[in-house]
């Protein structure tokens, strides 16, 4: 950069002082760069500058003339109004502003105004008038107007600091450094992908040319705005691609298992693996065959069956003679994983531990000597002081708020072993290009077979007397049935309706059944004893928080109704059903929501009602919540992204990807673009390092 745009201070630009700067800092804007980064959120037409005599009442208008004459009147108590006449020599026109008396001193007879806005008749014929237009005045230089006859940017701003100011800095800023931007990404990726250049873009997306199309505008589509787009995108894969890169210069284990352990678990189990199951543990047995430490994501929606593979993979790592470690998010997840992980390798004569913060006996002398071959623990298992003899595999189930810096540390922690990162959440696949952007990805694509689709129904609350019958028949049936509540117990804070409430009324309800209760604050202990009467039968309606949300399994449950369904996000939604559905009975799930619905709440529910596919319902999450909030992008260590938006320019991740990827590929360093190379260190700062000093 000619001049450093983002260490160049804000505050030194004409027209914004010391005052300024400090409402501009409450935007994220701080340096010149960053005001060129806050782009307008959209655009308004205010080409055309109208004869008065032409003007339309009704119509949004723009006028220009001469101030004739002004008045501040005094209606009352508290009321002033401002008013002002301006002529252009076909015409007359009013002003008219409320409680704005500076407005007296600053337009003189005869000053040059545009003034713009909606144009109504005024009182008892009084000619046509605008209340509270935007205005510019016309100085005697030759400037261009900012504000009027032109398509004017609109831009989010702060209180303090109106949308006009703001659009005056940001005028400023682009035409006293628009031409030092300088473009760093080469010119041939932008020839293959018709992007234009990096200064007239940003110029562009800020202050259209008058030919541009409006709608092309506020839909973020056109060649300007797309490039700014493509910029942050390529950044952030560019740094994907050096983090992978990186990887694969390092050392990992080249495993050559045998099979022998694989073979006679399948031959153990009682049923065959779907095709997708046999696919990805190929892929993962690839990985793990290569010298290099592997890192890959295991997607599938709940129940497509990761647990099995991810339990091959460990065999396979442990017929090499290393140890394997399973991780999930909570402890009633880990134990749970443990039983079925010992369930099933049980003739197989290896050691499986369970190593959880809370458990009394911890294992950690056998983890160290190498006495055990598979542990299945908590975060626990990456705390200080518990030591691998040789951890060869490590499997991170559930794990989507785990993000690139977390995975860093594990990886610090053992000698470069293989990660295998499952996720339950199905992940839009332009989202996991960035939150797992480093990884290399496999689907679980096919359900088991067997599986009936769950049937979802609303209800509201004066369909609760049908609902109970619902429960009442599963049950009398032979089914079993959880009840989620969104919160614990009631409280002035939240005035929901509660598991513990819950439980109560359910018990009042069905005298003659079994109801118990597990929530976040039951010891784990006990709560995996609940989940085990639940799972042997003798409960029969399970009343819980979300604590049910990932991974716990009991295929004889069939029915689950949710309390308050409007409060839960689309994927937890999701999560939940997951659990029913899980066997061959045919299972069921009710939507229980109070009113009054917002739209979105209703879009939620009904396409859960719609449909029971994850990609979908992930695709929908991510379009209902954006990108910020959609399961908490913004602890996984991706810078965040100012322009780019992944559901808005989901078509430009690709490409973007591509040609990060393949840059990196043919120059791992960026020595020959010494300037994008510090773009790029500039884009990640603090993140990660992305190029070590070796
Ligand atoms: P996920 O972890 O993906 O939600 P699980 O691995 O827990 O799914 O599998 C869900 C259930 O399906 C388990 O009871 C498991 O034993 C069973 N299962 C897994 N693979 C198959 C298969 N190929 N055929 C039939 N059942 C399977
Ligand atoms: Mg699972």
């Amino acid at each position: 950069m000619v001049k450093n745009l983002p260490e160049l201070k804000v505050q030194y630009i004409k027209g914004v002082g010391p005052r300024k700067a400090e409402l501009l800092a409450k935007l994220g804007i701080r340096s010149v760069w960053d005001a060129m980064m806050h782009f307008p959120m959209r655009y308004e037409d205010r080409r055309n500058i109208r004869d008065i005599r032409d003007t339309r009442a009704g119509e949004h208008e723009t006028v220009s003339g001469d101030v004739i004459s002004s008045s501040l009147k005094n209606i009352k108590r508290g009321l002033k109004i401002f008013e002002l006449s301006v002529s252009d020599g076909t015409g007359l026109i009013k002003g008219k502003w409320f409680n704005q008396p500076y407005l007296k001193k600053i337009f003189k007879t005869g000053r040059k105004v545009v003034l713009s806005g909606a144009v109504k008749y005024g009182w008892r014929g009084a000619g046509l008038e605008m209340e509270n237009p935007v205005y510019e005045f016309i100085g005697d230089s030759d400037d261009p107007l900012v504000h009027m006859g032109r398509i004017v940017p609109v831009y989010r701003t702060t209180e303090n600091l109106s949308p006009k100011q703001l659009r005056g800095v940001l005028f400023n800023i682009l035409r006293a450094h628009g031409a030092d931007v300088q473009d760093t990404v080469p010119g041939e990726i932008l020839k293959r992908n018709g992007l234009p250049g990096l200064p007239e873009s940003i110029q562009g997306a800020h202050f259209p040319g008058p030919d541009e199309d409006l709608g092309q505008l506020n839909a973020w589509r056109t060649d300007y705005q797309r490039r700014v787009s493509f910029d942050e995108f390529f950044m952030l894969e560019l740094g994907l691609a050096v983090l992978k890169q990186g990887k694969l210069r390092e050392r990992g284990i080249s495993f050559n298992p045998d099979g022998k352990l694989v073979d006679k678990l399948l031959a153990s189990l009682p049923f065959t693996l779907t095709t997708a199951q046999q696919r990805v543990f190929n892929e993962i047995l690839s990985d793990m065959k290569s010298p290099y430490p592997a890192h890959r994501l295991i997607q599938g929606d709940v129940g497509s069956g990761k647990t099995v593979v991810a339990l091959m993979a460990m065999l396979g790592a442990v017929e090499c003679g290393y140890q394997a470690a399973l991780m999930a998010p909570t402890e009633i997840l880990a134990r749970q994983h443990y039983l079925n992980v010992r369930g099933m390798a049980e003739g197989l004569g290896l050691k499986i531990a369970l190593l959880t913060g809370s458990a009394r006996e911890k294992p950690i002398e056998e983890i160290a000597s190498g006495g055990i071959d598979i542990v299945v623990g908590t975060h626990a298992l990456i705390q200080e002081g518990v030591n691998f003899k040789n951890l060869g595999l490590a499997v991170i189930d559930e794990q989507h708020r785990f993000g690139v810096m977390q995975r860093a540390v594990l990886r610090k922690k053992a000698l470069n072993p293989d990660i295998l990162v499952m996720t339950a959440t199905p992940i839009p696949r332009t989202l996991a290009m960035t939150l797992y952007g480093d990884l290399d990805c496999s689907v679980l694509d096919e359900m088991p077979p067997g599986r009936t689709p769950v049937k979802t129904m609303l209800f509201t609350e004066s369909d609760k007397q049908k609902v109970y019958e619902i429960i009442s028949e599963e049950v009398a049936s032979g089914g079993r049935v959880y009840v989620v509540y969104p919160v614990i117990e009631e409280s002035d804070k939240t005035p929901l309706r509660s598991a513990i409430l819950g439980e109560e009324a359910l018990k009042k309800r069905f005298p003659e059944l079994k109801v118990s209760l597990i929530h976040g604050r039951i010891k784990p202990a006990e709560r995996e004893t609940v989940m085990q009467e639940f799972k042997g039968g003798n409960i029969d309606i399970l009343v819980s928080t979300t604590v049910i949300e990932v991974g716990v399994d009991v295929p004889e449950a069939s029915l689950m109704l949710i309390v308050h369904a409007e409060r839960f996000g689309l994927s937890q939604l999701h999560q939940l059903r997951g659990r029913v559905g899980r066997g061959s009975r045919r299972s069921g799930c009710l939507l229980l929501a109070y009113g009054p619905l917002g739209e979105e709440a209703r879009r939620r529910l009904d396409v859960m009602t719609e449909t029971g596919d994850g990609f979908r319902i992930a695709e929908e999450d991510l379009d209902i919540r954006g990108p910020g909030e959609f399961m908490g992008t913004r602890q996984s260590g991706i810078p965040g992204l100012r322009v780019a938006n992944l559901v808005r320019d989901a078509g430009l991740l690709e490409p973007a990807r591509r040609e990060a990827f393949s840059l990196i590929e043919a120059d791992p360093e960026l020595k020959g673009a010494p300037e994008l190379r510090e773009a790029l260190e500039k884009f990640w700062h603090g993140k990660i390092e992305l190029f070590k000093t070796a």
